[in-house]
C-alpha cells in the first residue's frame, strides 16, 4: 500500500508536509468513521484508503460499521432513492424499521470518536447518543455523499430531525445541499491515484485482465464500470451501444458488482443479462470486491467511458476514468457537473442518442478523443486528488475536534 511519502511526486511536497504538520493538531483525538457497507459503492472506497492514510499522518482514525438485516437496506435504497427525488412511497412502518435498527445500532457500537463522522443515510440516527451521558463532549459530523437538493419531502423530513442535532454536515457541491439549521462544509470526494485502481498498470496485466474476459483488445472497446443499479441505467447503456454499433464497430463492457447494503444488485443485474441477450459483443461481468485491478485495467483499455447515470452522487467512476486520460461521455447529472466540462473534460449528454453520437464520434476521431483525455486527467490532478481531500478532512476534524479550546483561532 503506498505511503503519504510517495503521493509527494503526484501532488507536491508541500502539500503532504502540509497534511502531517496539520494532522500533528490532532494528536490525542479519536476520529471515528461511521458507514454501512466495507465494500462495494464510493463510500467505502474512499474509507478503505482515508483511513490508512490518516492513520499514517498520526491521526488516530477508526472505522466502524452499523449491522443492518435484509429488510433494513431495503428500506435505506427506499430512503436513498428518494433522497435522489424519486417519487417513492415509504410507509410509516419501514420508517419504525429504520428507527428500531438504529436503535440496536446504538448499544452495539462503542461510541469512542472525539469526533464521529456519519456517513450517508443509514447510521444517521446514531446521533441520538449525543443526548445520551458520556457523549455531550464528541463532535458529530453528518457526510452526505447524495443529491438531496430534490429529495421527495416524506424522506427529508424523516431525515432532518436527526440532521438538526449533527454539529456539522458536509456535502459534495454546493448544488446537493438544502437549507439546514446546521453549519453546511463543501467537500467534494477524490480518488487515490496509488491505489490498485488507479495506479499505472503494465500493457501485460491489462492484455491479461482483457484475455481472462475474453474481450478483443484489438477492437473499440466501450465500457460502463458500475453498481447494477438501476439509476445508473445499464439498460440505457445497451441502448447506446446498439445505436453506435449501426455506424462503428464496438464492443461493450458492463461490469459492476454488489455492496452488501444495495439489495437491488442481483435483480439488475438479470435484467442487464436479459437485454444483452446472445450478444457475443455484450460483455457483463458481475464482479466480487475487490476487483480493483480487473476495474483499473478495464478502464485503461476502453476506447470510450460511459456514465449514464440518471441520478449520481459525486460517481467516483467518472474520476477514475478521467485520471486514466480517457473519454468520457456522461449524463449532467449530480456530482458528474463537477468533474467534466462539457467540450473539455469530457462530454454531456442525457439522452440515449445524445450519448450515441458523442460516442460515435469520439470512437471516430482519436485525437479528439486524446485532447479531452488529456484535459480530463489535469482537472483530476487539481480536484479530485485524496491528497487535497485527506486536507480537507484534517482541517475539519480539526476545527469540529479543538472548537472548545483556544489555539482554535488559528483556523479562522
Ligand atoms: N466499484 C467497484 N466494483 C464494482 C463497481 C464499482 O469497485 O463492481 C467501485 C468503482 O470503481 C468506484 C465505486 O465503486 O470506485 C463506485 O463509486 P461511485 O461514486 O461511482 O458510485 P456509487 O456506487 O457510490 O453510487
Amino acid at each position: 500500500m503506498a505511503s503519504i511519502n510517495d503521493y509527494k511526486s503526484i501532488a507536491g511536497e508541500e502539500i503532504i508536509e502540509e497534511i502531517q504538520k496539520l494532522a500533528s493538531f490532532l494528536k490525542g483525538k479519536i476520529i471515528q468513521n461511521i458507514n454501512s457497507t466495507s465494500v462495494g459503492g464510493g463510500v467505502a472506497e474512499i474509507l478503505a484508503r482515508m483511513i490508512p492514510l490518516l492513520k499514517e499522518t498520526g491521526v488516530d482514525a477508526r472505522w466502524d460499521l452499523i449491522k443492518g438485516d435484509g429488510k433494513f437496506f431495503e428500506i435505506t435504497k427506499k430512503i436513498h432513492n428518494a433522497l435522489h427525488g424519486m417519487n417513492i412511497d415509504i410507509p410509516e412502518q419501514d420508517f419504525k424499521y429504520f428507527t428500531e435498527v438504529t436503535e440496536r445500532n446504538l448499544k452495539e457500537i462503542n461510541f469512542n470518536g472525539d469526533v464521529v463522522f456519519i456517513h450517508d443515510p443509514q447510521p444517521i440516527g446514531l446521533i441520538q447518543v449525543k443526548k445520551r451521558p458520556g457523549h455531550k463532549d464528541k463532535k458529530f459530523i453528518w457526510r452526505c455523499h447524495i443529491d438531496i437538493s430534490n429529495a421527495n419531502a416524506r424522506a427529508f423530513n424523516f431525515l432532518k430531525k436527526f440532521i438538526d442535532n449533527y454539529d456539522y454536515s458536509v456535502f459534495s457541491s454546493p448544488l446537493f445541499s438544502k437549507k439546514l439549521t446546521i453549519p453546511q462544509v463543501l467537500i467534494s470526494p477524490s480518488i487515490d491515484p496509488l491505489s490498485d485502481k488507479n495506479k499505472e498498470l503494465s500493457p501485460e496485466t491489462i492484455s491479461g485482465v482483457l484475455e481472462k474476459f475474453k474481450i478483443d483488445p484489438s477492437r473499440n472497446i466501450v465500457t460502463q464500470i458500475s453498481r447494477f443499479d438501476r439509476l445508473k441505467d445499464p439498460l440505457g447503456v445497451i441502448d447506446v451501444y446498439r445505436l453506435v454499433k449501426k455506424y462503428v464497430d464496438c464492443q461493450l463492457v458492463l461490469a459492476g458488482g454488489g455492496a452488501t447494503d444495495d439489495p437491488e444488485g442481483m435483480e439488475v443485474y438479470k435484467e442487464v443479462v436479459e437485454k444483452a441477450g446472445d450478444d457475443k459483443d455484450i460483455f457483463v461481468l458481475n464482479l466480487p470486491p475487490e476487483s480493483n485491478i480487473e476495474i483499473n485495467a478495464l478502464q485503461r483499455a476502453s476506447t470510450v467511458i460511459l456514465q449514464k447515470s440518471i441520478k449520481e452522487g459525486f460517481g467516483l467512476t467518472v474520476s477514475e476514468s478521467l485520471w486514466k486520460s480517457k473519454p468520457v461521455v456522461a449524463s449532467g447529472v449530480g456530482g458528474i457537473f463537477l468533474q467534466i466540462t462539457h467540450g473539455r473534460s469530457g462530454l454531456l449528454s442525457k439522452t440515449i442518442e445524445g450519448t450515441a453520437l458523442y460516442v460515435k464520434q469520439l470512437l471516430q476521431n482519436a485525437s479528439y478523443a486524446a485532447e479531452l483525455g488529456k484535459n480530463a486527467r489535469e482537472h483530476v490532478r487539481h480536484n479530485f486528488l485524496i491528497t487535497r481531500h485527506l486536507r480537507d478532512y484534517i482541517l475539519l476534524f480539526i476545527k469540529a475536534g479543538l472548537e472548545t479550546r483556544e489555539n482554535t483561532i488559528f483556523l479562522e
